[in-house]
């Protein structure tokens, strides 16, 4: 609902002007979020979302920086403790480089681009960021169920009779197949492996020519070079679909594994897929118990009503310059102020 609205207001809302938009909403900060940045094609992502490309990134980045002060989550969290949330002289400069908002950059499900790629960039652009892994999928040890079924799509697509062999395994015409992959749940995961085996791919030999996640030394080099890292689930489940008791032990597993396998001491946590589903009773016990001292969604720009509880913009959800993208997000904010819909309802 709320995509397909964006979608709509797109064109509309590139023709505004962001400062105003931004004034006029009363939130100068923002936590964009991408997953991979990337020239190369990755058929297990490529049919799942479109990423960028390198140059795309980089002007997305020098956007960033005329209009955000990055910061580190870490920084970001203690000035809100300590404030509260209000700065002194927020937003009361005038033109570019005064009164910038904040800007928390963030990538989810630890890819190997992540310290190829991303990392290296940000370094020498003196961009902090953090990065959220998901604890079984480090030194490629597994893969999540999502890439899994890109791998398989890639696979029919590429060869007929792959194709054929999943649509009479799956008892579906051939036409459906793709549609079929594409809607597998978290819970089915077993049928993607199975489906694999009937057309001949193999996840274990893919990971192994070709790293998909990130390496134990990789994530250490990350943490050396100044970067944070979080948890993003043990193997990223959908959290929709699970207790609330398991929500709470998931979150803690994945965070104090990353403490102690890379010493790190910060206690961050991005919700795999999204917070959506997840209780505000769970959010509270996460935050209140200190099981986490940050919880971050991605419903895009958007209150939670709770300190510590963070929706983030989904950066590839827009197929769109960085600039474009964020007129779209306040833009569809402006419109749900008069509706009072911009902040969570538990
Ligand atoms: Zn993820």
């Amino acid at each position: 609902m709320a995509d397909t609205i964006k979608k709509r207001i797109a064109p509309i809302a590139r023709l505004l002007d962001l400062s105003k938009m931004i004034r006029l909403s009363g939130q100068s900060d923002i936590f964009p979020f991408y997953h991979v940045i990337s020239d190369f094609h990755l058929p297990h992502i490529r049919h799942l979302y479109r990423y960028r490309r390198l140059n795309e990134f980089e002007k997305d980045l020098e956007e960033m920086l005329k209009w955000f002060e990055p910061v580190t989550l870490a920084d970001y969290l203690e000035v809100e403790q300590k404030g509260n949330g209000k700065r002194k002289g927020k937003g009361k400069g005038k033109g570019k480089g005064k009164g910038k908002g904040r800007m928390v950059l963030t990538f989810d499900d630890g890819l190997e681009e992540c310290h190829q790629t991303i990392a290296p960039l940000l370094k020498k652009k003196g961009v902090p960021a953090a990065f959220f892994l998901n604890n079984h999928f480090i030194d490629n040890r597994d893969l999540f169920f999502r890439y899994k079924a890109s791998l398989i799509i890639d696979e029919v697509l590429s060869d007929c009779k792959a194709k054929e062999k999943a649509a009479k395994y799956l008892v579906i015409p051939e036409e459906k197949v793709v549609d079929a992959i594409r809607m597998v749940k978290y819970g089915q995961q077993e049928l993607l492996d199975e489906l694999a085996r009937q057309v001949g791919v193999d996840f274990i030999d893919y990971l192994r020519e070709d790293p998909v996640y990130m390496t134990s030394q990789q994530v250490k080099e990350l943490v050396d070079w100044g970067f944070e890292i979080g948890g993003h689930s043990p193997d990223h489940a959908d959290f929709s679909t699970l207790d609330p008791a398991v929500m709470i032990s998931q979150v803690k597993d994945s965070i104090e594994d990353l403490q102690q396998r890379f010493g790190v001491f910060s206690r961050f946590f991005s919700f795999p897929f999204t917070s959506d589903g997840v209780p505000g009773e769970v959010i509270d016990t996460l935050l209140n118990d200190r099981v986490a001292d940050v919880l971050l969604g991605t419903a895009g720009l958007k209150k939670t009503g709770k300190q510590g509880f963070i929706q983030r913009i989904p950066m590839e959800d827009y197929e769109m310059s960085f600039k474009d993208a964020l007129k779209t997000e306040y833009l569809y904010y402006l419109m749900k102020i008069p509706v009072g819909r911009n902040t969570i309802r538990y």
